[in-house]
């Protein structure tokens, strides 16, 4: 095939070394502690709790609040704190991401409430960071049909290659963030950045489903560990 092989030996259709450990927090209701690669991210879930907030209400069903950051040390230059319009994208579409999965009906007029917090970032947050909030939420006991679990494919030396790192998303020609339902296959997320052909964009849509799939049995490993059989 002469596939180049990747800054950091890997192959094109292999994931970053991924740990995920469940219910880290004594206060939150539930929460999650996830490294995939060298992102390291904190998850906290409070709810379902009554919204007392008028915007954040909606009569036949819970309303997911989602707060994506960045700490300052978790980039080479030093993030300024507060949000900024890339956490606010990422805050926005996490919460799309995990709505289909939560059984929202069951809590009206309540207000769930994600806390993601990215420690350290090597590339691909939004899905680390997704993957984490999904075992957060089962954590807190949130009735869910299915967890929701995340990974990106991308274009790095004109090769679709799986799961990207930071240097190959610099560097890179596209990134496509990817979430699943992995019972379903429903997809919850999609975004693509750069450029793909059709035929790349559709093996980098297959390669991130399969690192999806490969990601849910880490994250039922967690759940088990936490909660046995
Ligand atoms: N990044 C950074 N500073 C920032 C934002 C991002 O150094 O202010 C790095 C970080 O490692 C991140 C990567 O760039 O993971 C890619 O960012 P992108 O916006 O593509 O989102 P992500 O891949 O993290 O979902």
């Amino acid at each position: 095939m002469g596939a180049k092989s990747r800054e950091d030996g890997r192959a094109f259709d292999e994931l970053r070394n991924l740990k995920i450990e469940a219910g880290v927090l004594e206060r939150a209701d539930g929460s999650a502690y996830l490294e995939f690669g060298g992102n390291k991210v904190l998850v906290a879930v409070y709810g379902p709790k009554e919204s007392f907030i008028r915007r954040f209400q909606r009569p036949d069903r819970a309303y997911i609040r989602c707060r994506y950051n960045m700490a300052p040390f978790s980039v080479d230059d030093r993030k300024r704190p507060g949000p900024d319009r890339r956490s606010i994208e990422i805050s926005k579409i996490t919460a799309e991401a995990l709505q289909p999965a939560v059984i929202l009906e069951k809590y009206p007029r309540s207000v769930i409430e994600i806390f993601i917090e990215v420690l350290e970032a090597e590339g691909g947050t939004r899905c680390a960071g997704i993957t984490a909030a999904s075992v957060a939420l089962a954590d807190a006991g949130i009735p869910m049909k299915d967890m929701v679990v995340a990974c990106a494919a991308g274009k790095v030396d004109g090769q679709v290659v799986l799961d990207l790192s930071e240097v190959e998303d610099k560097d890179g020609q596209a990134d496509v963030p990817v979430a699943i339902l992995p019972r379903s296959g429903e997809i919850t997320l999609l975004q693509s950045d750069g450029n793909l052909t059709t035929a790349e964009f559709e093996k980098a849509l297959d390669l991130a489903i399969k690192g999806c799939n490969q990601i849910s049995e880490v994250q039922k490993e967690a759940l088990k560990k936490r909660y046995g059989e």
